[in-house]
């Protein structure tokens, strides 16, 4: 499989490693990842108790609808650059990355 690199400046090969899955079971919702992220990919949302998704308006809890925990997404896969800044922030082990194919 070929996949998807780029030539650096250097003359070094990189292979983007692309966001592909995020553990939510393991997720903490310390926001970490969503700091370094330049390409908005990612959101925090609540989880209620019967694990339905509850939309957080802002980082300031006060006003947010009633939820267990707090676990990031990845809301815009398309925005990924494949840095994996994500990945090496986060103190969970969360994320699962794989590099693009072309062809
Ligand atoms: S790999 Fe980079 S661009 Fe993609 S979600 Fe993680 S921090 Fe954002
Ligand atoms: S850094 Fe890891 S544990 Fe923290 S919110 Fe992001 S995915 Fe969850």
């Amino acid at each position: 499989m070929d996949v998807f690199k780029i030539i650096l400046p250097s003359g070094e090969v990189w292979t983007p490693q692309f966001v592909e899955k995020l553990n939510q079971e393991k997720c903490i919702g310390c926001g970490r990842c969503f700091k370094v992220c330049s390409r908005d990919v990612l959101q925090l949302v609540g989880i209620d108790a019967d694990g339905e998704v509850v939309a957080l308006d802002s980082e300031d809890d006060d006003d947010d609808e009633e939820y267990e925990k707090k676990v990031m997404t990845i809301a815009h896969q398309e925005n990924c650059i494949g840095c994996m800044a994500c990945s090496k922030i986060c103190p969970k082990k969360c994320y699962t990355h794989s590099p693009m194919a072309t062809s």
